[in-house]
């Protein structure tokens, strides 16, 4: 069965396995446990091995048709080409920096990234990958790091933990002028919010595990290439790659050496429980950014609240560029109290949020990021990354928001 088009984003996710011809009629796409895969002419196994099949499965470290099926997904929620699956989000991010990078290579990476992203950078440099981190809110920032040798921009769409937006299309149009690889993760906007290809990014960055999963119970990865990078003149594609269509490239060197090779896979119970979480990822994304805005805009009004972080208010650095690409604003919002010293005891007083790191949970999550994950990075780096002391992370669940306004105010007064 062929899809029929155009169809709007939910009803694509809903009926995805459909498309792509239903097992024995199951309505949802089944968990495939087998590891090996087997033919009946061994041609069609050669086949595989040298990529002449269009699909086709030989060992469970490349896929199943399971994680294949979420692939797809990924691949449309995106509006990509194609999409390779990972165990975890961090499993994603390091593929594409040691299979698409080599030593000598320069790396321009945002400043404001995820806790763990940030420490591979520092893995990255001592493989002999330079590394600048830069103020990606400003593109003329970009712009003056760029250097012969640079080959990729990292960016996240919305940063975690403080919710700065990088110059995302000026920083698009920058790369297409230079040939550079431009990878944005896009996990906490995710494809409902923004999809990357929108400003000319050439892989987009998922963790499944926040988003699109959405229930705090799976862990997983994606990297979508959106179609718009040229792979011929990439330098860093081996030579057993450079074969066929040069729109693969990219996704079969990620899928040879950073699952293959490297083999942090999706399980394909992970895989079915986070396509089960991409149907209501939409719904969910909805709620979560309706209440973290009236959390945002009554936290602002409070006299001991000093400073609120959230895209969609008008006294957010970057609101502008919010409103033009972004959906809604997220589940992330981020504050610090006027009196920092009282950062513990509003924690503790809090009953609904809960105190754990993590994100896109159907929970509200808090966190001060100072003392727990941005604790390893040292006050130096959380300067520069403007993370005050006193920062409160809050990851917003599907609970009713005045539940959650009665609760923050108990434990302000
Ligand atoms: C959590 C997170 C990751 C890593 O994802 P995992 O699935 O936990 O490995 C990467 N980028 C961002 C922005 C994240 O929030």
């Amino acid at each position: 069965m062929t899809t029929p088009e155009p169809l709007n984003f939910t009803t694509q996710i809903v009926h995805a396995d459909r498309w792509g011809g239903a097992e024995h009629g199951a309505i949802h796409k089944p968990i495939h446990t087998s590891v090996q895969y087997g033919y009946e002419r061994v041609e069609d196994l050669i086949a595989v091995f040298q990529g002449t099949a269009k699909g086709g499965f030989n060992y469970a470290r490349q896929g199943t048709p399971t994680t294949a099926a979420l692939e797809a997904k990924i691949t449309q929620m995106e509006g990509g080409t194609g999409t390779v699956c990972f165990a975890t989000g961090m499993a994603g991010i390091c593929a594409i920096f040691l299979t698409l990078l080599k030593a000598g290579d320069h790396l321009v990476a945002s400043r404001f990234v995820f806790g763990n992203t940030n420490s591979v950078l520092g893995t990255l440099a001592d493989l002999g990958i330079e590394v600048s981190t830069v103020d990606v809110t400003d593109s003329a920032e970009v712009a003056a790091a760029l250097r012969p040798n640079t080959r990729m921009v990292f960016v996240e769409t919305i940063a975690n933990p403080g919710t700065q937006i990088p110059d995302l299309a000026a920083i698009g149009q920058l790369c297409r002028d230079r040939g550079l690889l431009y990878v944005v993760d896009n996990t906490v906007a995710s494809p409902y919010l923004f999809r990357p290809a929108a400003v000319g990014a050439g892989l987009v960055v998922n963790s499944l595990t926040k988003s699109i999963a959405g229930q705090g119970g799976a862990l997983g990865g994606a990297v979508t290439d959106t179609g718009l990078f040229d792979w011929s003149a990439y330098p860093n594609i081996f030579a057993a790659y450079r074969k066929g269509d040069a729109r693969g490239w990219g996704l079969q060197q990620l899928r040879k050496k950073g699952l293959r090779d490297m083999g942090a896979t999706l399980s394909s119970q992970a895989a079915h429980q986070i396509a089960l979480g991409a149907e209501t990822l939409a719904l969910r994304m909805d709620r979560t950014s309706a209440t973290a805005l009236a959390l945002a805009q009554w936290l602002e009004q409070q006299p001991g609240v000093a400073r609120v972080l959230y895209p969609m208010l008008p006294s957010h650095p970057q609101h502008a560029r919010a409103q033009q690409w972004l959906r809604a604003g997220s589940w992330l919002l981020s504050f610090e109290l006027a009196d920092p010293s009282r950062c513990m005891e509003f924690c503790n007083r809090l009953r609904l949020p809960i105190k754990a790191t993590g994100l896109a949970d159907t929970r509200t999550l808090i966190i001060p990021v100072a003392h727990t994950i941005f604790w390893e990075a040292g006050p130096a780096v959380r300067a520069s990354m403007g993370i005050a002391d006193g920062m409160i992370r809050l990851s917003v669940g599907l609970e009713d928001p005045a539940d959650l306004i009665a609760d923050l105010a108990q434990a302000l007064a």
